[in-house]
């Protein structure tokens, strides 16, 4: 029986290591296509199928973390640990909040319910500076 908390070491390949430095490196959140195409600037033949593959394995193995709820198409996050998001409604951008995470939240989710609460989403979504500025200059026009 395996022991509990073990780590278990997986060999990574060097296509993996450079997906997984790619995402680490930025902080907007690519789609899979995004990242396809950041990658294919230091390993030219990788193949959008060998990208999706890999985010998998990634996000899987607790490494990355996969945004989908609430669009039409995953983003990928270098950084696993819970944090909030803002989601630019005109533009589509996504950027991280930062802000410690609300476990008062989940307290009060419980509070005189039988629920055992174990995490929380929470979204922000509105207007990005460029957008906010785009439609002021569009409101004046
Ligand atoms: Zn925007
Ligand atoms: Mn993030």
């Amino acid at each position: 029986m395996e022991e509990q908390g073990q780590r278990v070491i997986r060999r990574m390949t060097k296509q993996r290591r450079v997906i997984l430095d790619t995402l680490r490196a930025t902080n907007n959140h690519p789609t899979a296509d995004g990242v396809y195409h950041a990658v294919r600037k230091k390993i030219p033949d990788i193949s959008l199928g060998t990208i999706y593959r890999n985010l998998r394995l990634l996000t899987e193995q607790g490494e990355i973390q996969e945004l989908n709820w609430g669009s039409t198409y995953s983003r990928f996050d270098g950084y696993p640990e819970d944090h909030y998001h803002f989601n630019c409604e005109q533009c589509g951008q996504v950027r991280d909040v930062h802000m410690p995470l609300q476990v008062q939240l989940e307290k009060q989710v419980e509070s005189g319910q039988d629920w055992e609460v174990r995490g929380h989403r929470l979204e922000f979504f509105g207007l990005c500076p460029r957008c906010r500025q785009n439609q002021k200059a569009g409101g004046e026009g």
